[in-house]
């Protein structure tokens, strides 16, 4: 096999040949990637280039009018860009992705091409504090889109906040920091019945534990700088097109889509890409008017690491596992939120939505002694690093309320699970032992201090 390239045509012509799809493994190694035509050079090109020389005019003509699928420049299309983009549609079971510089970046292209001035859209209240201050505020003052908080854990909540201006159901597949596991079907159905696409930011789980598409969902997000690269190194982001989506019937709703495009001479993404309109609309529109391209670098980094999510993603779930339990039973401790513990209330759902039931590693925990010891213990760990990343190899601890989650008013920061005295750790892939030895220590400070 001299490497394997497999894009959307060749993924279904192998399938309708009755060949066996590849397992999810082999996709993260091979999926994009591919030796050098000329030197056989295995690792994947960093295409440092800004432009691409076309053959005559009359291609360049072509490229820029979308008559022929050439790379032109690199706001646009990327070639290492594009492997990292095929290996992510692969992976997620999608029709075509689109890389962004960050997982924000990847929020604000997908809702720059389902949004207009004066709509509105339904998101989950339990989400990372940057997306909730991102729709909250920027959203609403720069671009006139309105973000209606609501508690997923009841699915109904999402059918009573419709209204006639609603584009976009939105969830985290599992939360951040507060490890909530979104009833994704579920939401997906009432998506449905109002013609709306679902997105879901499927950061924290990564399609090794869950494939939203196969639930309903239409549209998947990433923020591919945590467990993804998974070595904290490069920052990005990726819009995954499910392809499923109906834009032509709901033209009027998603005019982006469904109607002729002026400065593409007319163009209907929906209807002349239909095989992956949303990829298509996220690269030819999106990132050449809002120019939020990932840079090669970033996305040969991302690359290297997604080579090694399946191990790293196994042994993520059985440390986090070990920890949670851990913490679970201490006498310092007065709540563990993590969905693998059997008393978590969203144990049932990682058992029907998560591979194996893996809760992934990013959870949070309070200390009988609240806000004070938590501070002391952030202060006391040697192992953990005290930074604002996740999904990292390193275990990281971090105070959400005054860090990652300190933007939300209050009442927002309760309804997120970001409390005082919450803690949040993302379970590196360390020797358990040394991670749970390091949180002894800092308990045993903790008590010392507090005695
Ligand atoms: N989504 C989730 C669940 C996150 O945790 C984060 C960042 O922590 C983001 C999106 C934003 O990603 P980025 O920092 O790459 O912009």
């Amino acid at each position: 096999m001299d490497g394997i390239i497999i894009p959307l045509n060749e993924r279904k012509a192998s399938q309708m040949k009755g060949q066996k799809p590849m397992q999810f493994e082999t996709l993260a190694i091979h999926a994009g990637a591919c030796p050098d035509a000329e030197t056989g050079a295995c690792g994947t090109a960093i295409h440092q280039s800004a432009a691409y020389k076309f053959r005559n005019t009359e291609h360049a003509a072509n490229a820029f009018s979308l008559k022929e699928k050439s790379f032109i420049y690199s706001r646009v299309t990327n070639p290492t860009v594009g492997a990292l983009e095929e290996k992510m549609a692969a992976l997620e079971g999608g029709v075509g992705a689109t890389c962004t510089p960050s997982g924000l970046a990847a929020n604000l292209l997908i809702f720059s091409a389902l949004m207009s001035p004066g709509t509105d859209f339904v998101s989950s209240c339990k989400i990372y504090g940057g997306s909730t201050s991102q729709f909250r505020d920027t959203f609403k003052r720069s671009f006139g889109w309105t973000c209606n908080f609501i508690d997923p854990t009841d699915p109904k909540n999402f059918e009573n906040s419709i209204t006639e201006k609603t584009r976009v159901l939105y969830v985290e597949s599992i939360s951040n920091p507060e490890g909530v596991v979104s009833d994704m079907e579920s939401i997906a159905k009432i998506a449905q019945k109002h013609g709306l696409p679902l997105v879901v930011d499927n950061t924290v789980a990564t399609p090794y534990l869950c494939r939203p598409f196969e639930y309903g969902a239409s549209i998947v997000v990433h923020s591919t700088t945590k467990y993804l690269s998974g070595h904290g190194n490069a920052m990005g982001g990726v819009v995954v097109d499910g392809g499923t989506f109906d834009w032509m019937k709901h033209a009027d709703k998603f005019p982006a889509l469904g109607k002729e495009d002026p400065s593409y001479h007319g163009t209907t993404f929906a209807e002349t890409f239909e095989e992956m309109p949303i990829a298509m609309h996220n690269h030819a529109v999106g990132l050449r008017d809002l120019g939020i391209n990932q840079q090669p670098m970033n996305a040969y980094l991302t690359m290297l690491g997604i080579q090694t999510l399946p191990l790293r993603m196994e042994r993520h779930c059985a440390n986090a596992q070990k920890v949670a339990e851990y913490l679970a039973k201490h006498p310092q401790v007065a709540w563990v939120n993590y969905a693998g513990l059997k008393t978590s209330p969203y144990h049932k759902l990682a058992s029907k939505y998560m591979k194996d039931g893996g809760a992934s590693s990013l959870f949070t925990f309070g200390l009988k002694g609240g806000y004070d010891a938590a501070v002391r213990l952030i202060e006391s760990v040697r192992l953990f690093t005290h930074l604002a990343n996740l999904g990292d190899t390193r275990s990281l601890i971090i105070h959400p309320s005054s860090t990652t989650h300190a933007e939300l008013h209050p009442d927002q920061k309760i309804r997120a699970g970001v409390l005082p005295e919450a803690i949040r750790v993302s379970i590196g892939i360390e020797n358990p032992d040394d991670i749970i030895a390091d949180l002894e220590q800092a308990l045993a400070g903790v008590k010392a201090k507090a005695a």
